[in-house]
């Protein structure tokens, strides 16, 4: 099977609604030059929910190939959850992907796989498609537990999920000692653990989700270093933070091929 590859920059909390208005038309633009059509790859952009409502109506209203995400969501529904955005409002606002599980949100707000399982639950039921994180901490890494640690973690936000929500969804690994750190995987680091959540899919549900599931990598990815790293077999896409940050550099990341 052919997966379509998966480029998806996280904005993080960068550019307010007016500079995005500025980094989605530049970002666009790039694109258009390359005659760029989103056949090949799916683009990606993760904003802050601030800025949802502008790029969406710029994508939208520009007919542009760039898909719109949220960075996170509710575990909730609605209600009195001060400062929470629903699934359903995302959905509202032709948000297509959501991001759960980011590393910063398991670190700084203590997120475990049980809420990231239950908000993926959210967003698919709301009719769109989670990009669950998953990866490793240098302690880990270094006492040689990465793969280990990344399929528990893998088990615990897919619990209760179906084959065919699992094959429709993207896996995002981001070892975190290589986000933001200028530290990147190898190409090899990368594969090892993609191709282990892919087998660990296939044994928990069956080898045709196993083989639809989309799996990126993260961890300073750039222009430079995408092509070698989307080279391996079980790697079908980057989730980048820093380098999403310049139109040009995210451009090229996205025309890897
Ligand atoms: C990220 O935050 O998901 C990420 C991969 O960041 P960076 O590309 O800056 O390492």
């Amino acid at each position: 099977m052919t997966r379509k590859p998966i480029m998806a920059g996280n904005w993080k909390m960068n550019l307010d609604h007016v500079e995005a208005t500025g980094m989605v038309q530049k970002l666009a633009w790039t694109l258009a030059d390359k005659e760029f059509d989103g056949s090949t790859v799916d683009c990606v952009v993760v904003p802050p929910f601030t800025d949802l409502r502008t790029v969406q109506t710029l994508i939208d209203g520009e007919r542009m190939p760039i898909t719109l995400a949220a960075q996170d969501v509710s575990e909730h529904d609605s209600g009195a959850y001060t400062g929470e955005v629903s699934a359903a409002m995302l959905a509202k606002l032709r948000v297509k992907y959501v991001v759960v599980g980011h590393s910063e949100r398991r670190q700084f707000h203590a997120e475990t796989d049980e809420v990231v399982n239950t908000k993926a639950a959210k967003v698919l039921a709301a009719g769109m498609t989670p990009i669950i994180c998953v990866g490793e901490g240098l302690d880990i890494r270094k006492e040689g537990r990465h793969v280990e640690y990344t399929l528990n973690q893998v088990r615990g936000t897919l619990a209760g999920l179906t084959a065919e929500q699992v094959a429709s969804l993207v896996i995002a690994y981001e070892p975190v000692w290589a986000i933001g750190t200028g530290e990147v995987a190898t190409p090899e680091d990368a594969q090892e653990v993609c191709g282990a959540i892919r087998k660990e899919v296939a044994d928990l549900y069956d080898d045709a989700t196993a083989e639809a599931l989309r799996i990126q990598y993260g961890g300073s990815v750039k222009s430079g270093n995408v092509a070698q790293i989307m080279n391996k077999p079980d790697v079908d896409g980057a989730l980048v933070g820093g380098a999403s940050l310049q139109p040009e550099e995210f451009a090229a990341i996205v025309l890897y091929q």
